[in-house]
């Protein structure tokens, strides 16, 4: 993810007033929140910051984080009228602007304790929305974390500390009726019996597999377990020929640390560019930064000496009929394989739910977990959302669907 300006008073001020403060304002619609963005680019101009801030507090409790990682240029940004004319606003500098000069208000009154306990498993952005959301009503909320940190999935541009105390930040204006159990992973609905209601947010844990010959190689891993890596330690990245496989966010996102770390990178995708998944901004910040792409090619084989990876045999691909997705399936040319020399090669062809998981829940072809509109899974009062539901999203979807199904449960809870 692109860094984002950091504004002075004097610039912020600037970039509100060339808002156009549409009627029927199409990034309103477009932030899966919907943050009322010309409502609070108003109260900058007339430099009233707490109302702003509040104003954005008030529909996205994760707002500090997503000021500074949000996909605006797929979201609230794409859709902006003053594009039209010249360059959209920047909405989420300003956005940051403000919830970084503002510090959260904590909750004069708290409604009445209601009774009824949620648990929540996993404090990702679905899970801190659905916690938050009960929290405001007046149900008491634990959520529980496998990790020893609560955020969910890190972007890079930001260091996982300043996530970490970004959201504390926000959280503390709840912390009456929240009690997060960090190092604390469920695996069992029997563990949560306690419990009212349930609302499982546990996000793609698992990275898919290429299945194909030399995988267990050393130099061979996946883009969870790289990103996990180098993020704790930035100096952990030696080799030069780094592969990566896919063409997603996630793919970006390794290519790109590979390349700050002084990797010479490429990119393998079996489809073309136009079908990549990956916001156009990641793409186009590795190709500034000289990612070499491949485009429908597929590994085939991973070769190594002594263990050690070595290359990889790329089988070229055409296009076929399209599958269920929409897209047109890569079919395998009769070329023979291109042997690439890799040092290092990163998998990030998709990640799934982790399979040891609440086993006692429906999911659609063994991964994504299957619920209605509401949330509602196959067992009573069990709610599932985020990544786990629908494949990896946006924090912001996330979080804006977290706090969706908790309205939900408020509602499951009033009735029994
Ligand atoms: C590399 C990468 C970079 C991304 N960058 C961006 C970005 O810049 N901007 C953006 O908007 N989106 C980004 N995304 C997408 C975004 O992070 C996800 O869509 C979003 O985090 C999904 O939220 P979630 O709450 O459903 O799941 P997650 O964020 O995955 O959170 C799930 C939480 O549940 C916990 N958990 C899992 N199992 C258990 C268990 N058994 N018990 C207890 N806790 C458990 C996990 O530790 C985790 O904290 C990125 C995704 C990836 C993979």
């Amino acid at each position: 993810m692109s860094s984002v300006p950091v504004y002075t008073k004097t610039q912020a001020l600037a970039e509100a007033w060339r808002c156009l403060q549409c009627f029927d304002a199409p990034c309103i619609a477009a932030c899966p929140a919907n943050v009322h963005v010309p409502r609070f680019i108003r109260m900058i101009r007339s430099a009233n910051w707490a109302s702003a801030a509040e104003g954005l507090r008030s529909a996205n409790a994760f707002v500090s984080l997503c000021g500074a990682v949000c996909p605006e240029d797929v979201l609230c940004r794409y859709k902006c009228s003053r594009g039209r004319l010249d360059n959209p606003i920047d909405i989420r500098a300003l956005h940051r602007f403000v919830t970084s000069s503002v510090p959260p208000k904590i909750f004069p009154e708290w409604p009445r304790a209601l009774g009824p306990q949620v648990a929540v498993v996993g404090a990702g952005p679905a899970g801190l929305g659905c916690a938050l959301a009960l929290t405001r009503l007046g149900f008491d909320v634990t959520v529980f974390e496998k990790e020893s940190r609560i955020g969910g999935i890190p972007s890079m541009e930001i260091p996982r500390a300043r996530v970490e105390q970004t959201l504390q930040d926000d959280l503390r204006a709840f912390a009456e009726r929240l009690k997060i159990v960090t190092s604390k992973p469920i695996y069992h609905l029997a563990d949560l019996q306690k419990f009212d209601a349930v609302f499982v947010a546990v996000g793609l844990g698992k990275t898919a597999r290429l299945g194909i010959e030399g995988e267990e190689m050393t130099g061979v891993e996946s883009a969870s377990s790289f990103l996990r890596r180098t993020r704790e330690n930035p100096s952990n990245l030696t080799d030069k020929r780094v592969v990566v496989v896919g063409g997603g966010n996630t793919a970006m996102e390794a290519a790109l640390v590979a390349l700050e770390a002084g990797g010479e990178v490429t990119v393998v995708y079996r489809r073309r560019q136009i079908d990549m998944p990956a916001w156009p901004e990641e793409v186009r910040e590795i190709t500034v930064g000289g990612t070499v792409f491949r485009f429908l090619e597929v590994p085939v084989r991973i070769v190594g000496e002594a263990g050690h990876v070595i290359a990889v045999d790329l089988q070229r691909q055409e296009l076929g009929p399209v599958d269920e997705s929409g897209r047109l399936t890569p079919v395998p040319t009769n070329d023979s394989p291109i042997r690439l020399p890799a040092d290092h090669v990163i998998i990030a062809v998709g990640a799934i739910v982790e399979t040891a998981l609440f086993a006692e829940l429906v999911r659609e072809r063994g991964d994504h977990f299957v619920v209605n509109e509401k949330g509602e899974s196959s067992v009573l009062g069990v709610f599932i959302g985020g990544d786990a539901v629908h494949g990896e999203g946006t924090i912001v979807a996330a979080f804006a669907e977290g706090r969706r199904i908790g309205e939900h449960i408020a509602e499951f809870l009033r009735k029994t």
